[in-house]
């Protein structure tokens, strides 16, 4: 050290110290730290605690009884800890009693190895946790938050908990972010006071304060509305809102260089291809989708149906339009399943009225020649593809209209690489998965929302059941009797295919024992790592109903449509989202034959996971699934995250506080009408830079 006069405790601290200078913080909890954002003490500042304990009044564990099914604070010393694994499932249980001289209480862990070396029998823990009642009439706590805790060394008090940071103790962690705190009078509020008083909102310092430090604990504070929560919700919707709306304004600047038209000989030949009669939700997206495609300003309108609703075919007569004034159309799906099954049946509709070709990862090198110089001469008018549609070298004459097709399935960045192909296509982006008003609005900010909700005539109720593995013979048996009278089948097994390993050990065993029990039925399994023509031709067997069960991965889970299955099983069906659970019991009901879905989970589980599926029995709308969703799991995980390009934002709730989300747009808007493009810019920069990590990273 050449300069340093103070030696780094004694040092004050500023927003912009480096972590690795806080008291507290050596170079090992640096490192930590910065693999969590945190890299100064302003990140620290922003580093939320994710729940309070009020530690004036643990529960005694021989009261927990009356508290059942509220979380709540224990403390007391582990009389015993054990682990064990279940053999079938491999699913890990760290289990231990806790007593406190009153009681003691049962407390479970799953798929957490790792507690079994740092919970030890004498140890001295403050547990939070939620007591509930067994099948068996006992109570006893899954899945809770603990603490060590040192005799005669107990915080009182109110005290913060912040989400664990590799190996620092909570308690080091706090007093790191208190020392943070220091900085607080220093911390630049990025609001101008013009700003702070039109949304009414407190000053930053105020509100970091009392987050980290609350003095009292009431319902408002705990429901993250307290003037301090409300600060940075508005905050954070309004810089988001900002960022959206500046980029919005910089495309809308352009206009259409090229104009549509709607024809007679174009309704003559949409007439011709249309394959049966259009519904009326169907007629009205197309009216609005054909309003926008002959307007001046780029369509940027999301059409969203339920599962079955028929996007594709408003699709199709989308891309006609498109195709008959000059221009080509990409169609991207997310799988090559998909990308077979929608090329299949546009060139049946479409026949030689333009030539359509597939993009997929698997084409050979002259198949990949062939698609490009049709893409680049404009011979080719429409493209289908999976992600093969967004590599550089795909090229177009003239990219008129971009569709999306399961639109969720694809990142920000992917759908902009093919937004990126021409100079402001119009666009459409479809999804099954209803996303409420508000969360369109926050997703997307100035989209349009065109909604099918009619299903095509004829469709069959879909019985959704949920049973146990216990009991899984007599669903089995029931799907015997279906085979017999010439349906077929899904049996899924939860294996998400995203990942970058693909554990295929369920889904073999899975099919091992199918095969035991249906010994004369024709099985085939299907994944999404098969080679592409193997998943090729085993989909379109299965389509002419030369296998009878098809038991795959949720590959299947998009966009397939096999109108004489109707019979869906799921197996673990708890550890699927409701919203993804819908997606595939939308794959059956797609005929005239009556549909079943069937959900299986494992005999013991959460109470809260079997009120789950409970509430899936009985929801057939996509639209009230989706609500459930996205109550139960948020806005976060509903969509997938990082996946959807939902922000992040820390105490805001989209669903909830859609009317903060509403005056952030508005006040948006106005702030890039008065102050102009350039000045909003800088201001959301700022805004992106000073306080919104979870906001930036999509
Ligand atoms: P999704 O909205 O889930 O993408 P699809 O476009 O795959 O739904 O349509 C589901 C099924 O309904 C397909 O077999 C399709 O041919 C059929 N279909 C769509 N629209 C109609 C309609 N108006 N009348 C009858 N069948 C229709
Ligand atoms: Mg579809």
């Amino acid at each position: 050290m050449t300069t340093a006069t103070t030696s780094p405790a004694s040092r004050a601290i500023a927003p912009d110290t480096r972590a690795q200078f806080i008291k507290g913080v050596g170079g090992g909890r640096a490192t930590l730290l910065a693999k969590a954002g945190l890299e100064t003490a302003a990140d620290l500042l922003y580093f939320f605690p994710f729940r309070y304990e009020d530690r004036r009044h643990p529960v005694q564990i021989a009261q927990l009884g009356r508290f059942l099914d509220t979380p709540v604070l224990m403390r007391g010393r582990v009389l015993s800890a054990s682990s064990r694994v279940t053999a079938r499932k491999r699913l890990s249980i760290f289990e231990i009693v806790l007593e406190d001289g009153t009681g003691a209480i049962k407390i479970v862990w799953f798929n957490q190895p790792y507690l079994k070396d740092a919970i030890q029998r004498g140890d001295r823990l403050a547990v939070y946790g939620t007591p509930r009642s067994t099948e068996s009439g006992h109570v006893q706590i899954e899945s809770a938050d603990w603490e060590k805790s040192e005799e005669g060394d107990e915080e009182g008090g109110i005290v913060s908990i912040y989400s664990r940071i590799g190996n620092i103790a909570p308690k080091a962690l706090r007093r790191i972010v208190g020392t943070a705190l220091e900085a607080l009078p220093l911390i630049d509020e990025p609001l101008p006071e013009a700003l702070i008083e039109k949304l009414g909102v407190i000053g930053i310092t105020d509100a970091l304060r009392t987050i980290h430090r609350p003095g009292t604990l009431d319902d408002q504070f705990l429901q993250q509305r307290s003037p301090s929560h409300l600060r940075i919700i508005i905050q954070e919707f309004f810089t988001f809102q900002l960022a959206l709306r500046v980029r919005r304004a910089r495309e809308e600047v352009k206009r259409k260089t090229r104009t549509l038209k709607v024809d007679d000989s174009l309704r003559a030949e949409i007439r011709r291809v249309l394959p049966f009669k259009l519904t009326g939700a169907q007629k009205r997206v197309l009216r609005e989708i054909a309003a926008d495609l002959q307007g001046m300003r780029p369509m940027y309108r999301l059409l969203q149906g339920d599962v079955g609703s028929g996007k594709t075919i408003v699709a199709l007569i989308a891309a006609m339009i498109a195709i008959h004034n000059g221009h080509q159309v990409a169609l991207l799906a997310p799988t090559e399943i998909l990308v077979e099954q929608h090329y299949q049946r546009i060139v049946q509709l479409l026949g030689s009225w333009t030539k359509v070709a597939r993009a997929t990862g698997s084409m050979n090198a002259s198949q990949r020649r062939e698609l490009l110089a049709g893409l680049k001469d404009g011979t080719t008018g429409l493209v289908i593809g999976t992600h093969a549609l967004l590599e550089k070298k795909v090229v177009f004459k003239s990219l008129g209209l971009a569709i999306v097709d399961e639109q969720h399935r694809f990142g920000v960045e992917q759908r902009q690489k093919l937004f990126a192909k021409a100079e402001s296509p119009d666009i459409l982006v479809m999804t099954a998965t209803p996303i409420p008003r508000s969360l369109a609005l926050a997703m997307y900010g100035d989209l349009e929302l065109s909604v099918i909700d009619e299903l095509p005539p004829g469709r069959q109720q879909i019985k959704t059941v949920v049973r146990s593995s216990a009991d899984i013979e007599r669903a089995y048996a029931f799907i015997d009797e279906e085979l017999d009278r010439d349906a077929q089948a899904y049996i899924v097994y939860p294996i998400i295919e995203e990942s970058e390993k693909l554990d295929l050990l369920p889904l073999t065993e899975g099919i091992e024992a199918l095969r035991r029990r249906y010994p004369l039925r024709r099985l085939a399994m299907l994944h999404g790592r098969m080679p592409a023509d193997e998943k090729e031709t085993t989909m379109q067997r299965f389509k002419r109903g030369e296998i009878d069960i098809l038991v795959a991965t949720t590959v299947i889970e998009v966009g397939i449509d096999v109108p004489n299955a109707s019979m869906m099983m799921i197996m673990n069906a708890e550890r699927f989202g409701l919203s993804q659970l819908h997606q595939l019991r939308g794959r059956v009901g797609r005929g005239e034959r009556k549909s079943y879905c069937v959900l299986v989970h494992e005999p013991r589980i959460a109470i809260e996971s079997r009120e789950r599926l409970k509430i899936f029995e009985k929801t057939r709308n996509g639209f009230d699934v989706a609500e459930k969703d996205l109550e139960i799991r948020g806005p976060g995980e509903f969509l997938g995250t990082r996946q959807s390009g939902i922000p992040r934002f820390r105490f805001g709730n989209i669903l909830r506080d859609h009317d903060l989300m509403e005056k952030a747009r508005d006040t948006a808007i106005e702030v890039i009408e008065k102050e102009g493009l350039d000045t909003a810019e800088q201001l959301a920069r700022k805004l992106l830079g000073v306080s919104s990590p979870a906001v930036t990273r999509d």
